[in-house]
């Protein structure tokens, strides 16, 4: 019995069978018991189907051996109704006697378990359909009818003989063909089957052996299980395209050959009249052959020879059955060695609701359209960033802001390097960083080239991206090329100038053959106008871990002076100086180490944070007019005189305060209202409680602003 598709007219694997649950009928029948004559009797037996069309192939009715109901009905004789054959009570183990009467028809051409019980009792199964699930002429007066016409005819023949006990309401899942949804008819036919249980054993074997790993590992266990209950492998298909199978017929004998090369003679009779089997294998099957067929397999030449086995295979959990455990067999039962060491499963991406993406249903989306509306890189790098290993993951088009910006800021800051680097610049490969903001960065890129290669070696993608994001975003562009940014604009001093451009190019190159895997083009696309590089990327050298100075004083200090500017930009935002606005600075380092690298990196700080005059004291009275901030190893004032009118300020801030808590006042109000608390929604209680909590954070802040301007301001 295979699963037969009446519209596809062939055969359909059992994984590529869809299950639909379906609200349909229950038929209970009255089946006439008939005496030693052959007469029917006023006794009956009455069983339960969804499908009356098909109790034109009945060929018995089984009970459960134990069943009381049906002890004395053992061994006799029934009429089938509207055909009138005779057949058989039988009984067997397999009968559930729960389901409805107890007793079932047997329909073996048409029923895979109906099937098995005529086989344990030796009865010849009769097919009723053709192969476009028309009743055939073992129907009778119903041949030519399609199933649903057939069933409506023998529910009102059936009725009219009053041979219709009762009709239920029934719910039950039934199998479509995936390809086009038509309703699966199980059919007896002759097919070629593959027995599994050896073949399965062969691959249980090997990854139990972990000569073949599933990235995440939880794909291993359910791989395994599927193994372990594999059932035989129906591998022909009548189909026009594919690849034939390998057998002949002797035309004059019968014998059936099985051959690689076609043969020329029967092998029994010596007639060379033979005709090839008209059916093609599964697709699955030839997919099978993938990894062994695309290296000259069954030729065994160089490509064989150096290119297998393989070493990872990148896919999808839902073809892991349909596919990968089938390349596993045949690499191990053709060529004796699994195809690949590892399966790394990628995350499914669904669609907004949770759906699978599906052409046939229409759900998800055109990949292409996608990629022409932000480009493929973005969508790759995306991609990359959401594949935790964890679970499926909805789709949203927001999600993919992320690619998109971030393309673009590659963009730029290569643009911006481009401007400000020499065409003929040399020595960018073997350059030796001694400034320290050089020495930091490249270090950076050190760190990041051992993080990547073990995101790559651990199947990590999404960890791998992240730190390519951050090193690039925040260490390259947030603060190198701003720290930078003066020695490119300094004609006058050589040194300096070339320096910051064979680090900057050297860091940015790098980082481009990093991220190249996961952004092929625009990395390719930048890489080739860098003025020190040459040929494609795509051929470029992985890059190295490159030995250089004092990491740790320049991490030190770097992370000092990033603080520094950071708490000066803060205490502007906090009064609310205007971004152009120069501003006075006091710092107040703690011993010479911080004083020294202050000094050093003065110009750094009144640049970055827009500081007019930046006075650094290793011990000073607190500054009137100023307000402070502390960070590991140094104090820092923002003089504000002048610059904020610190009454004004005073002033808004404190009609803000009053605002909020006039605000707070009303939440409060409603939370202690018995009536709100009881008739509001949930959600609406739980805003009102976020709300209060942003009003309370809001609050605190304002709070220590004003404290801030009014303690200092005397
Ligand atoms: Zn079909
Ligand atoms: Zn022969």
């Amino acid at each position: 019995i295979v699963n037969w598709c009446p519209r596809c007219r062939t055969t359909i694997s059992d994984l590529e069978v869809e299950y639909d649950e379906r609200d349909a009928k229950l038929y209970y029948i009255s089946y006439p018991l008939i005496d030693d004559k052959g007469k029917k009797t006023l006794k009956s037996i009455v069983v339960a189907t969804t499908r009356p069309e098909t109790m034109l192939g009945d060929m018995a009715v089984a009970v459960n051996p134990l069943d009381k109901r049906y002890s004395d009905v053992k061994g006799a004789f029934l009429e089938l109704p509207l055909v009138g054959r005779r057949i058989p009570v039988i009984t067997d183990d397999a009968v559930e006697m729960e389901f409805g009467t107890g007793a079932v028809k047997i329909t073996p051409a048409h029923d895979p378990d109906d099937y098995e019980i005529a086989l344990r009792h030796n009865i010849e199964p009769l097919v009723i359909m053709d192969e476009g699930a028309m009743i055939n002429g073992n129907g009778g007066v119903y041949e030519g009818l399609t199933r649903e016409e057939a069933r409506k005819k023998i529910v009102e023949d059936l009725e009219k003989e009053g041979l219709l006990v009762k009709v239920e309401d029934y719910h039950h899942s039934v199998g479509r063909c995936c390809r086009c949804q038509t309703d699966i008819e199980p059919y007896l036919s002759e097919q070629w089957f593959i027995k599994m249980e050896p073949l399965a054993k062969l691959v249980i074997d090997a990854i139990n052996k972990g000569k073949v790993r599933f990235v995440p590992d939880r794909w291993t266990r359910i791989c395994l299980s599927w193994l372990e209950n594999a059932r035989d492998w129906c591998i022909s298909r009548q189909l026009w395209w594919g690849h034939r199978i390998p057998i002949w017929y002797c035309d004059e004998c019968g014998e059936v050959i099985v051959s690689v090369e076609k043969p020329t003679r029967c092998t029994k009779c010596e007639s060379s009249k033979l005709h090839q089997d008209e059916d093609v294998l599964d697709t699955w099957f030839s997919s099978a052959l993938w990894p062994i067929s695309t290296m000259g397999w069954p030729d065994v030449g160089d490509d064989f020879e150096k290119f297998y086995p393989t070493d990872v295979l990148v896919t999808a959990s839902d073809i892991i059955y349909l596919w990968v455990a089938r390349m596993i067999v045949s690499g191990l039962k053709f060529v004796g060695e699994v195809p690949f060491h590892t399966v790394y499963i990628n995350t499914t991406i669904q669609d907004e609701e949770g759906r699978r993406m599906s052409r046939t249903h229409g759900t998800g989306i055109d990949p292409m359209e996608f990629i022409e509306s932000i480009g493929a890189d973005a969508v790759r790098f995306t991609m990359a960033t959401i594949a935790t290993q964890t679970q499926s993951i909805r789709f949203s088009a927001d999600k993919f802001d992320i690619g998109k910006y971030f393309t673009n800021k590659i963009w730029n800051a290569a643009r911006f390097l481009l401007m400000n680097v020499d065409e003929n610049i040399t020595g960018v490969n073997d350059f030796t960083p001694e400034r320290v903001e050089d020495i930091w960065i490249m270090d950076g890129l050190n760190g990041l080239i051992e993080e990547v290669n073990r995101g790559y070696e651990e199947y990590r993608f999404n960890d791998l991206a992240g730190r390519l994001y951050d090193f690039f975003w925040h260490s390259y562009c947030d603060w190198y090329l701003e720290l930078i940014k003066n020695r490119f604009y300094r004609p006058e001093n050589e040194d300096e100038r070339l320096s910051a451009q064979r680090c900057a190019l050297y860091v940015m190159d790098g980082w481009l053959r990093l991220m190249h895997p996961i952004m092929p083009h625009i990395t390719e696309e930048i890489y080739s106008r860098l003025p020190h590089t040459s040929g494609y990327i795509i051929l470029a050298q992985w890059p190295e871990v490159k030995e250089i100075g004092d990491v740790i004083s320049a991490r030190e200090e770097l992370e000092f002076i990033t603080e520094v500017i950071r708490s000066i930009r803060n205490l502007r935002t906090e009064i609310n100086v205007p971004p152009s606005k120069e501003v006075d600075v006091l710092i107040i380092p703690e011993g010479d180490k911080y004083r020294e690298m202050t000094e050093r990196n003065a110009e750094h700080i009144t640049t970055l944070a827009k500081v007019a005059d930046l006075d650094i004291k290793m011990s000073a009275s607190k500054p009137k007019m100023a307000i402070s901030s502390v960070v590991a190893g140094a104090s820092v004032y923002l003089l504000f005189e002048g610059i904020v009118d610190a009454d004004k300020e005073l002033k808004r801030l404190t009609r803000t305060y009053k605002k909020l808590e006039e605000e707070k006042r009303k939440l409060t109000l409603k939370l202690e209202n018995e009536n709100f608390m009881t008739k509001a929604p949930k959600n609406v209680i739980d805003d009102v409680v976020r709300h209060l909590e942003e009003v309370d954070r809001k609050m605190l802040r304002i709070g220590e602003h004003i404290n801030k301007l009014r303690g200092e301001n005397n």
